[in-house]
């Protein structure tokens, strides 16, 4: 794919260094990267005019177009970490290629084949690579992502696609430290039914998500909590019998063994990166089993009270791993039961699976093989 690159007038000339905290992925870079995507009657697809353009408003879409009024957009999320040796590497990217394509079959839109993904990519990032930010924890966020721009009022993904893909530079997810949050289960919130897309990265599935993080905090301020501790929902099947999803990261709990339990994979739960990271290598790297499991979700508030589980979190790309100290369950009539994991506080195990995956990222701990990839220097 030969790429068409128009760079900013005034770019990043100097190295990003900051003593000031940055917030998670808060500082676009200078450059976006798109593709155009046709399907032909025949139902092929054409990916043409790559190019790299100053990050701007988005031109040429027409305000009829199915990514505005059907949601016909999918995304992803990957991270780029400085390693000492002062260059730029990929975390596990093509995956996050891979189930890009995965998510834009659930919305009927074609796929864009990985290596032309990750090429672009790879450009992006050697053009902004000053961008990368020079502190600890740091790292480059991707967002690729997907959008049906034909102009259509019949609902339909439409025959044409724009792919594009831009980069922020921000800190550690913590900046105020690693500590453990609160998750809210209601029956009232639900995230996914099966066999729609619940396992793909649509970005209608996290519009939906807003109002629950929202509600749940005023559910737990009536019952006399701080609302501001409800970072998430947990969130259960739709017959409410199975644990699912930390919000936007795979559950995972910790067994007084020292096991890790993290959810079967099906069309409501997200294929995670990271959890699958664990669920790889957790034997090798950590010591530890790591299972993947139909968690019932009356059981595992039983476990958590009876100190058969200690130790319970999030797992996802942008926090890594988000231990939770505490468990918020909706009884009805405005009454939540306040179960507490363990201590409370950060566990031994979360600990341990938190500093191997962010050294891991960062290139101080050795990388299972083809983990991560150095960008290379082109530009
Ligand atoms: N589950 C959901 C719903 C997510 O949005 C994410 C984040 O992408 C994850 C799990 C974690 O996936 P990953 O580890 O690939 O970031």
């Amino acid at each position: 794919m030969k790429i068409d690159v128009e760079l900013k007038k005034e770019r990043r000339t100097e190295p990003f260094d900051s003593d000031d905290p940055l917030t998670f992925a808060s500082e676009r870079t200078d450059h976006i990267f798109y593709l155009d995507g046709k399907v032909n009657p025949s139902g092929q697809v054409a990916w043409t005019n790559p190019r790299i353009e100053p990050y701007a408003e988005m031109k040429g879409i027409m305000p009829g177009a199915v990514v505005f009024h059907y949601g016909v957009e999918i995304f992803e999320g990957a991270k780029a970490f400085e390693h000492p040796d002062g260059d730029l590497y990929t975390f596990r990217l093509r995956e996050n290629a891979e189930r890009l394509n995965r998510s834009s079959a659930a919305l009927c839109m074609p796929a864009i084949p990985v290596e032309d993904q990750l090429q672009a990519v790879n450009t992006l990032l050697d053009i902004d690579r000053l961008w990368s930010p020079r502190q600890e924890g740091a790292s480059l966020y991707i967002r690729p992502a997907v959008i049906g721009v034909t102009d259509a009022m019949g609902i339909t993904s439409g025959t044409d696609f724009r792919f594009m893909v831009f980069a922020s530079a921000g800190g550690a997810y913590y900046a105020q430290g690693f500590n453990p949050i609160t998750l809210l289960h209601s029956h009232d919130f639900k995230r996914a039914a099966p066999n729609n897309f619940g396992m793909s990265k649509a970005g209608g599935i996290y519009g939906l998500t807003v109002r629950h993080v929202l509600e749940a905090k005023k559910k737990a301020e009536k019952a006399g909590f701080n609302p501001n501790d409800v970072g998430q929902v947990l969130y259960s099947s739709v017959d409410g019998k199975f644990v699912e999803e930390a919000g936007a990261m795979n559950h995972y709990c910790v067994t007084k063994d020292g096991t890790i339990i993290i959810p079967e994979f099906t069309n409501t739960i997200l294929d995670s990166i990271t959890a699958r990271s664990f669920i790889e290598e957790g034997e090798n790297a950590l010591g530890r089993e790591v299972v993947q499991a139909t968690i019932p979700l009356e059981d595992f508030f039983n476990v958590i009270k009876s100190g058969e589980v200690v130790e319970a979190g999030g797992l996802g790309t942008a926090a890594v791993v988000s231990p939770v100290g505490t468990y918020l369950v909706d009884q009805g009539e405005g009454d939540l039961e306040e179960l507490v994991v363990g201590d409370g506080g950060v566990g031994p195990v979360t600990q341990q699976m938190y500093d191997w995956l962010t050294g891991v990222q960062t290139g101080k701990v050795e990388a299972p093989e083809d983990w991560l990839q150095k960008v290379p220097r082109t530009a």
